[in-house]
């Protein structure tokens, strides 16, 4: 039986991580649930799992509910932090979105746990400082983004030597095929209209610009401890092949599987071992076919090329791409900057502050605020 909390309960992978447990109540049981600001979504998931610790980020929102506080839940960030490192969890589950999620990382694999990381952002702004933390804590970080799954799936027993190049598939999102005249014109009702994947609209918007590709080969940088000339990424629009990883002796193997990120999750929470689940889509090679690829187009999504550009500066700059790609992509949710602006707002930033170096989890906070601000003052 492990042990379960879930960082971000209530959002879209917390949701489907709670919907393997439903499946697997004699593996896994959960401990704790954390959450941002859904007090009801919160307490209902509390009233089903009985977790012996809840915590709600937003102070304010418990205002109105006495009994809540009564029964035990705590609130602001420090409270999930403390579930984040909570003595009776074997593993946590990271599924806070953005930077935000990054203490919980930190804390998490300090502590000594399995990190199920769906909070990719964390590896992105200090990849080196989670590594280290893990290190020093004892603590594992297991990928629960469905491409590093599957990257985590296909190396197996291989060592780092043994692997030529991983190549990460992307889908290409919901704007694939519109010539750069029609992209100007995109409002985040149409971003949000993912082709394969069903996500929180953050991921969402960085799937329509392909941000979240370059954030993925950073992630991918730091999990699998490869030089970025050897990650390369291409489009598959149906999302069948999750990934594909290219040894040194030529073969090639890719992990396969109807996107769903139930089957990562479940991954992350039992590897190396593989319990039964028969809820779960299988690949069907009839079904499927063709399978089909194609290559990233840069000159349409200029966000993309920003981003692996800022993880080979390395230094400050993955912190900082991803902290204005952040506020870029919040402004353009709210209709204050069009699809297109969003790669100005970032490139501002990065031209203003990458250079920087950045070695401390302190001055990677320094700087991500830093950044934060300044791709304010351009949108
Ligand atoms: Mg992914």
């Amino acid at each position: 039986m492990k042990r379960l909390v879930i960082l971000g309960a209530t959002g879209s992978v917390g949701r489907s991580a709670l919907a393997v447990v439903r499946r697997h109540p004699g593996r896994f049981r959960v401990v704790g649930l954390a959450a941002g600001r859904s007090v009801a979504a919160l307490a209902a998931l509390a009233a089903e799992f009985r977790p012996t610790r809840v915590a709600l980020a937003d102070r304010a929102a418990l205002d109105g509910r006495p009994e809540l506080r009564a029964a035990g839940w705590r609130t602001g960030p420090d409270g999930v932090a403390e579930l984040a490192a909570f003595p009776s969890a074997d593993i946590v589950v990271n599924a806070i979105v953005g930077a935000a999620g990054l203490r919980h990382t930190i804390a998490a694999l300090e502590a000594g746990k399995r990190c199920a990381l769906a909070n990719k952002e964390s590896l992105v702004a200090a990849g080196e400082i989670v590594l280290d933390a893990a290190r020093r804590g004892g603590g594992e970080l297991v990928p629960v983004d469905s491409e590093h799954s599957a990257i985590l799936q296909c190396i197996g027993e291989a060592r780092p030597d043994e692997v030529r190049r991983i190549i990460l598939t992307a889908s290409g999102g919901p704007f694939r095929d519109l010539d750069a005249a029609a992209m100007v014109g995109v409002d985040a009702g149409m971003a949000l209209r993912h082709p394969t994947w069903e996500m929180g609209a953050k991921i969402t918007i960085d799937s329509a610009t392909l941000a979240n590709k370059a954030l993925e080969v950073i992630e991918a940088h730091f999990l699998y401890g490869l030089p970025y000339d050897r990650i390369d990424v291409v489009v598959h629009p149906t999302s069948i092949v999750h990934s594909f990883v290219e040894f040194v002796d030529g073969s090639v193997l890719a992990q396969m599987g109807e996107p769903n990120m139930e089957l990562p999750i479940l991954h992350a929470l039992s590897w190396p071992r593989r319990p039964p689940d028969r809820a779960l889509c299988t690949f069907d090679p009839l079904r499927s076919s063709p399978l089909t690829f194609e290559p990233v187009d840069t000159e349409r999504f200029p966000l993309f090329g920003l981003g692996v550009e800022a993880g080979r500066t390395g230094g400050a700059a993955p912190a900082v791409f991803n902290a204005a790609n952040e506020v870029a992509v919040k402004a353009f949710l709210e209709g204050r900057v069009s699809f297109r602006r969003m790669a100005g707002v970032v490139s501002g930033a990065l031209d203003a502050l990458g250079g920087r170096t950045a070695d401390s989890l302190k001055e990677i906070l320094e700087v991500d605020a830093a950044a934060r601000r300044h791709a304010a003052s351009l949108v």
